[in-house]
């Protein structure tokens, strides 16, 4: 089956969920190193303040906080961690499926470019995608997701002892008990 965006959705803009678990925080966008500074520069351009987190670190010891940043992530503006900056939900324009429009979408990060993706081998796409709550599988019409996929890979690709997660601390108003902001290595 082709995989197609479902007609005026835009929830993989707007969700955002927590992960590993809540104890996590919501996370956002994925932003590779190289990408942070081109995304800064087209949040000024745009007039838009955005807060980019880290989201992997790694370390070669599991006593000291990560030496080296492999992916950061561009947070959601609202308050529970919910909506990208660059999702133009006022303008009234559509994206070419007729939901909101992404303000940097020839720009969007590779993440952004990959979804629903999730993995290569064999294709699994993330099954909170709408088109995957309505049809289940996609394997078809994915080229340009899967490149984007494989990029970031290649990207984080890490031979590192220790691989640390950042947790963001945003959440929902009722989970804030939950939530922490600092480094937690990963079992
Ligand atoms: S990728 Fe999935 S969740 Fe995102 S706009 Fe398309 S159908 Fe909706
Ligand atoms: S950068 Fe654009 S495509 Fe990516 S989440 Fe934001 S609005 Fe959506």
């Amino acid at each position: 089956m082709e995989f197609r965006c479902i007609e005026e959705c835009s929830q993989c803009c707007v969700e955002r969920e927590y992960y590993p678990s809540k104890r996590f925080g919501k996370i956002g966008v994925l932003i590779l190193p190289e990408e942070e500074e081109r995304i800064e520069k087209l949040a000024k351009s745009n007039g838009l303040k955005i807060n980019i987190l880290p989201r992997i670190g790694i370390s070669e010891d599991r006593n000291s906080i990560p030496i080296k940043i492999l992916a950061y992530q561009l947070m959601g503006i609202e308050k529970n961690g919910n909506t990208c900056p660059f999702l133009d939900t006022k303008s009234g324009g559509k994206s070419p499926h007729g939901g909101f429009p992404c303000k940097i979408y020839k720009d969007r990060p590779l993440a952004c470019m990959a979804y629903p993706l999730i993995e290569s081998e064999p294709i699994k796409l993330d099954q909170k995608c709408k088109f995957c709550k309505e049809n289940g599988v996609a394997d078809e019409n994915l080229d340009s997701e899967m490149e984007s996929l494989l990029k970031i890979k290649e990207k984080m690709e890490t031979r590192a002892s220790f691989i640390w997660r950042f947790a963001t601390g945003i959440g929902e108003q009722e989970d804030k008990q939950d939530l922490e902001y600092d480094w937690i290595l990963e079992d």
